[in-house]
């Protein structure tokens, strides 16, 4: 496809995310959420959908459903009500999965996104609770060889389902949503949002038309993208192929699809299915779920403060660019360590560029999180003093850094360690800088006769012999006056 036909067109896009809730234990039953245990071990009557067996909300799930549906901006219903979603899969033992259908927990809520500075609102329609299946494992190829097992480990855990509206326009938007929504699901401690375990998936509906048509052309959607690269080639290979179907005088068909990641490339997997496909209705053996104003007030009151909240704040009492302000909100805990090193007494300003640049930088090389840093705040806070103070100089603080983070010592140990404190007093620097002028005659020669660019050699070379730790100033200063002697 040419760019030019494809810039005809546009594309409409809709995002089905699905998100595990953080809870001890399963959304109906007692038994352990633990990623990771043996196989089918945290297992009940109840999420086995053994006859008989009565399932009973958890609390604490309803409480962070809530909490997410306040973050996204969404309505909370005074009265929702849990449905059974009837199909078979082997991994379904119920024989349906427990949804939300007609009455969601929640509605009309929106999540502000920004692609390429460009600011946006997308949408929120609902955000309802559900559980999750188990898992299928295949192994073996050969036809002789060939097993199928299923765990039951993650049947019955809770999940919200939290569906846009058709306002995402490409896919760079889509990314946007989901690491949006990501960052505060995190935030608000709702979800890890760890793809590799499943604990956020996300479906994409998205169709394309004509620019200016009207109407929404006829979507497909495809499933299952766990990871936000496969989100994105997916868009894109999907919208190309769209265009190229409706450009050869075809028509796309309402399907759902699967991204198959070898191929890179969508493929069709069922033709779409319908509501009434599942003969939703509500599920006898739970109450309906009623809450009140006060306990959405209480969960309003707990929630921690958000990341666009939180941005504009650092950008208000800190002063730092609106860049560092994106990067120490990215997560939680990167702000909270930001402040702790300003409230340990390192200036706002460089403490933005340590913490954003020097730090960041260091622990993606050590492949290291935040919460794992070697380096406390109150170090770190100490260092960016000495250099603000002029202690030592920039050059020899990012060299004092790297020691600090690699050993666990103090600013106080490197520096006296390594010999780095910066030389600040005039007579030694002037000592060193009359032994540099007497070294390089033809220079002092060429200052005379008026080439003034050997200043910067005889600045360069006192720096040198002081590896640096002299104080840059004084050395300008210094060499300045030696020189007009
Ligand atoms: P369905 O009834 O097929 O499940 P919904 O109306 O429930 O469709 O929408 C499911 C998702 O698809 C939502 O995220 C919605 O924003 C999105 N969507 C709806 N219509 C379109 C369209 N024409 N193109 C792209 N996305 C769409
Ligand atoms: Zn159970
Ligand atoms: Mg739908």
């Amino acid at each position: 496809m040419t760019p030019e036909v494809m810039a005809r067109y546009e594309a409409v896009i809709g995002l089905e995310v699905h998100a595990q809730l953080d809870t001890v234990t399963k959304a109906f039953c007692g038994c352990s959420t633990n990623f990771g245990d043996a196989p089918n071990s945290n297992t009940c009557p109840v999420c086995l959908g053994l006859p008989g067996a009565l399932p009973v909300l958890n609390k604490r799930a309803l409480e962070l459903a809530m909490r997410a549906s306040l973050a996204i901006n969404c309505k909370i219903q005074e009265r929702s009500r849990f449905a059974r979603k009837n199909y078979f899969y082997p991994d379904l033992p119920k024989g349906y999965q427990i949804s939300m259908y007609e009455l969601p927990l929640a509605t009309g809520g929106w999540i502000g996104i920004e692609v390429e500075g460009e600011k946006k609102r997308i949408g929120v329609t609902r955000l309802h609770m559900e559980d999750d299946a188990g898992k299928s494992l295949h192994e073996g190829f050969a036809d002789s060889d060939r097993w199928s097992y299923i765990d039951f480990n993650r049947c019955g855990v809770p999940l919200i389902e939290i569906v846009s509206e058709p306002d995402l326009r490409t896919p760079a938007e889509a990314y946007a949503y989901l690491t949006t929504l990501k960052q505060i699901l995190k935030y608000t401690e709702v979800s890890d949002c760890n793809m590799e375990e499943g604990s956020l998936r996300c479906d994409a509906n998205v169709s394309v038309r004509l620019r200016g048509a009207p109407k929404f052309g006829t979507k497909a959607e495809v499933k299952n993208l766990n990871s936000f690269r496969y989100l994105s080639h997916a868009l894109e290979y999907e919208i190309e192929r769209q265009i190229g179907l409706i450009e050869a005088g075809g028509a796309v068909a309402q399907e759902t699809r699967l991204w198959n990641v070898a191929g890179g490339r969508t493929e069709p997997m069922r033709s779409k299915e319908f509501a009434h496909d599942y003969r939703y209705f509500p599920d006898p053996d739970l109450l309906p779920v009623s809450v009140s104003a006060a306990q959405v007030e209480d969960v309003r009151r707990s929630m921690p403060e958000l990341p666009g909240a939180k941005e504009a704040r650092f950008l208000g009492d800190y002063g730092i660019t609106a860049y560092d302000a994106g990067v120490l909100t990215d997560t939680r805990a990167l702000a909270d360590y930001f402040e702790a090193v300003v409230h340990a007494g390192a200036p706002a300003k460089p403490a933005a560029n340590w913490v954003a640049g020097e730090l960041q930088r260091r622990l993606k090389d050590a492949g290291q999180d935040i919460l794992a840093c070697p380096l406390p705040a109150a170090a770190l806070a100490e260092l960016i003093v000495k250099v603000e103070n002029g202690e030592i100089t920039a050059a020899s603080g990012k060299k004092v850094f790297a020691k600090m983070f690699e050993t666990g010592k103090s600013a106080v140990d490197v520096i006296t360690a390594e010999g780095l404190s910066q030389i600040s007093d005039t007579g030694a620097i002037e000592r060193i800088a009359r032994e540099v002028v007497k070294k390089n005659p033809e220079n002092l020669a060429k200052f005379k006769s008026g080439n003034e660019g050997v200043f910067k050699f005889f600045v360069g070379q006192v720096m040198r012999e002081t590896r640096g730790q002299a104080n840059p100033q004084l050395v300008n200063e210094v060499v300045k006056r030696i020189l007009s002697e």
